[in-house]
């Protein structure tokens, strides 16, 4: 593979980092500590285009390939996953699903604003019962005269303060399992929806992650996503976008924390020498370039897949899961280098360790894309 990157895709990423080291690192660490979105910032990345990523210009989005949408995401994770997340809504779950499968109003109404970044989208799908088990959902999908009534609720939902829409999953009937989802595009506001942002999260604080009810909330049938019993090839049909967000995010996390460590090991003398001298320190060093660059190479290679137009779905699995994987165990690495100090607020590392747990667990746990990874290889799967 060649991963030579061209004039435009190297100003793109050159962009990025420069709106990162400027707009994001000397706010970051504040505004995660008011567990707030940082909304003033957010509104700066739509008129630069970072928030287009791969959706069509015609849709409000910046048309990117997918290698420099990856790289755009890696910058902007270097220093904040949660911004980084945000310039991953439109290309991921929430912004696919309306342009593969929304009718031209839903993507006028929902996509374009979305793309342009002004404003944010969520995604309900886990139940307080219920996450990796999708199908297994109890949120109920009435059908009406005039469409559809939800009842129902979702948990651990990310931007619910903020969002300025949702894609919401339910189901006509629980024992239909998967050919029973329906997804809808329902707004925040609507009468019976009511949001509750979890509070002293241990990571993603600034993600207003928390819960939604559905308390007999009325939809309208132009809000279906695709057709009745659809839902659940909706939210599929994004997923490899959704991990190469996921993934890309952590190698630019697993960035964040070799350079924090690489800064703050020269400060450091123990025994009348520069730790940097210890080979154990530097046993890590070399663990977190290692794992920084393979983890790299498996969500370009996911990138570059996507560029070809391919599903790459045990890709989309390998990258995910082991990006995130070495994420946590650098992140630990980090800690440990820098001792005490990491205790401290002041210094990144506690806030990249914090969050590195929580890639483990979002867009498919990685016990799950294990599973999924054996059975692509046993042929179980295709
Ligand atoms: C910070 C944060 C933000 C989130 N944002 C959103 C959001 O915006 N929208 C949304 O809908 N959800 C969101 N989630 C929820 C997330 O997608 C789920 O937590 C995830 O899907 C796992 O579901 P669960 O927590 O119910 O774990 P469970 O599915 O109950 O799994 C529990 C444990 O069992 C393991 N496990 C489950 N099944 C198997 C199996 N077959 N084989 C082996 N091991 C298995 C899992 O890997 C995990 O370790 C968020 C979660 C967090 C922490």
């Amino acid at each position: 593979m060649d991963f030579s990157l061209s004039d435009e895709q190297r100003a793109i990423q050159d962009m990025a980092a420069k709106f990162a080291e400027r707009e994001i690192a000397p706010h970051v660490a504040a505004y995660d500590r008011e567990e707030r979105f940082p909304l003033e910032i957010y509104a700066k990345m739509g008129p630069l285009g970072l928030t287009g990523g791969v959706i069509p210009e015609k849709f409000g989005g910046t048309g990117m390939d997918h290698v420099t949408y990856a790289l755009v995401i890696m910058e902007l994770a270097r220093h904040c996953p949660a911004l980084a997340g945000a310039a991953s809504w439109a290309s991921g779950v929430a912004g696919v699903s309306v342009l593969r499968f929304g009718s031209e109003e839903l993507k006028q109404k929902y996509l374009v604003p979305l793309a342009q970044g002004k404003v944010p989208a969520a995604i309900a799908l886990t139940e307080p019962h219920t996450g990796s088990d999708v199908a297994s959902m109890r949120t109920r999908v009435i059908r009406t005269d005039e469409g559809y009534i939800l009842r129902g609720n979702k948990i651990w939902v990310s931007m619910i303060k903020s969002c300025g829409w949702m894609i919401a999953f339910g189901t006509l009937d629980p024992a239909l399992g998967r050919k029973g989802v329906c997804a809808f595009v329902v707004e925040p506001q609507w009468p019976g929806v009511t949001t509750v942002p979890f509070k002293n999260k241990v990571g993603f604080r600034p993600m207003e992650t928390g819960e939604v009810a559905f308390d007999d909330v009325h939809v309208p049938a132009s809000h279906l996503i695709g057709q009745e019993g659809e839902g659940f090839r909706v939210a599929m049909c994004s997923v490899e976008n959704g991990r190469l967000g996921v993934a890309a995010r952590s190698c630019g996390m697993l960035r964040g924390c070799l350079e924090e460590a690489l800064d703050y090991i020269p400060s450091r003398q123990t025994f009348g020498e520069p730790i940097g001298n210890r080979q154990l320190i530097q046993s890590k060093i070399t663990d977190m370039v290692v794992w920084h660059e393979t983890a790299r190479l498996l969500t370009l290679k996911l990138a570059s897949l996507k560029d070809q137009g391919h599903r790459a779905r045990q890709e989309a699995s390998m990258a995910k899961m082991y990006a995130s994987d070495v994420l946590m165990r650098g992140a630990e690495h980090a800690m440990q280098i820098h001792g005490a100090y990491a205790c401290s607020d002041d210094f990144a590392v506690g806030r990249f360790w914090r969050d590195a747990k929580f890639m483990q667990v979002i867009e498919g746990t990685n016990e799950i894309h294990r599973w999924l990874i054996a059975e692509f290889a046993l042929g179980y799967r295709r």
